[in-house]
């Protein structure tokens, strides 16, 4: 009888909440659907794919289209099949037994996770109490324990906190370790680095068209980096890792400037009304501490986090529960009314 071994033996499927809900602002997903005329571009595009034939493993029209968007150069881009590759394959491609690897807590999850998948041995560096990174410290750490890799993302999912473009390349250049800035929600932030990426050879970073550009569904990410890692990158991943379909897609919607420029202020300005009703709340409550937040949701800690958990989606609305902490993601302008409303109602009770 075959044995699946210790590593993977116990582990089960990846399920996001399952059932059908009014409000779904768990997974920090963009709110809302593509407009027509952004289709209508799509659908153009899709008439042009030879379907019968591989896609662009270096899909250069989809990183062209990224890299003028984001003022860098396309050599620097790889293209993923969602950021979740990037992430599992740049750990098992750029680590190897022996060597360390560094991820900071709370962050995403999946960092870690797949350090276990590549038998990394990995280390957590704690956040203070206000969730946010002690960059000196985690300089020191870095130094003092001879790290190979660190990664983790700025802003932070789940705290909303983030470093500075300061901060940043302080941590860059006083460490020789490979510093992997996973900057999914730096849409909804000023702080990035993508513009330094060709003044260190130490850095990757990493962006994701499932947030701000609201294609989650076609899973694209990107790993920005210097020449030469760019070109081992290309070298390691699979070779037809973004479906054409994709490429056509994100070649599309990358072009379509004006358009994210709007849709990034729109979201921003709903996380500040979520933000600023969640902090309202908090002021006669002394159980419940929120976050302030430089991606698109917020998160708060608070005793009675399951309960509340429950009380929304017995009214359909679904938000995300991780121990005493809860993350919303900013919805519409009335999804976002919708659970501020049913906050006040639960804390009213
Ligand atoms: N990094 C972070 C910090 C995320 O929160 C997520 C998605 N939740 C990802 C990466 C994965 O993004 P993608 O959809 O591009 O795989």
């Amino acid at each position: 009888m075959y044995q699946l071994n210790d590593k993977i033996k116990n582990l089960v499927p990846y399920e996001p909440i399952s059932g059908t809900y009014d409000i779904r602002l768990d997974a920090n997903e963009c709110p809302v659907n593509l407009p027509d005329d952004i289709r209508a571009q799509f659908h153009k595009r899709l008439d042009e794919i030879s379907f019968n034939r591989y896609p662009d493993p270096l899909a250069e029209r989809l990183v062209n289209s990224f890299a003028e968007y984001y003022n860098i150069d396309p050599e620097c881009v790889t293209a993923g099949n969602g950021s979740d590759e990037l992430i599992f394959l740049i750990e098992s491609a750029f680590l190897q037994k022996g060597d360390k690897m560094l991820v900071v807590a709370p962050d995403f999850s999946m960092y870690n996770f797949y350090s276990s998948i590549c038998e990394v041995e990995c280390d957590s560096f704690i956040k203070n109490e206000n969730l946010d990174i002690d960059v000196d410290a985690l300089i020191e750490k870095i130094n003092r324990d001879k790290i190979d890799m660190v990664i983790f993302s700025n802003p932070c999912n789940p705290t909303g906190r983030g470093i500075t473009r300061a901060q940043a390349e302080k941590l860059v250049s006083s460490v020789k370790a490979l510093v992997i800035l996973d900057e999914a929600y730096m849409d909804f932030w000023t702080e990035s680095l993508l513009d330094k990426i060709g003044d260190y050879s130490n850095l990757i970073i990493f962006r994701t068209a499932s947030k701000l550009v609201g294609a989650a569904a076609l899973r694209l990410g990107f790993a920005v980096a210097d020449p030469t890692i760019s070109r081992a990158i290309k070298a390691v991943k699979s070779p037809y890792n973004v479906n054409s379909v994709s490429q056509a897609f994100g070649e599309v919607v990358y072009k379509n400037k004006d358009f994210l420029q709007n849709r990034q202020k729109n979201i921003v300005n709903n996380k500040n009304i979520l933000y600023n009703g969640l902090v309202e709340i908090a002021e006669s409550r002394q159980d419940l501490k929120v976050f302030e937040s430089v991606a698109n949701f917020v998160f708060m800690k608070t005793d009675c986090s399951r309960e509340i958990w429950e009380y929304l989606k017995a009214k359909s609305i679904v938000v995300r529960l991780m121990g005493e902490y809860l993350r919303i993601t900013a919805g519409t302008e009335h999804e976002v009314d919708a659970v501020l409303n049913a906050l006040r109602e639960f804390f009213s009770r």
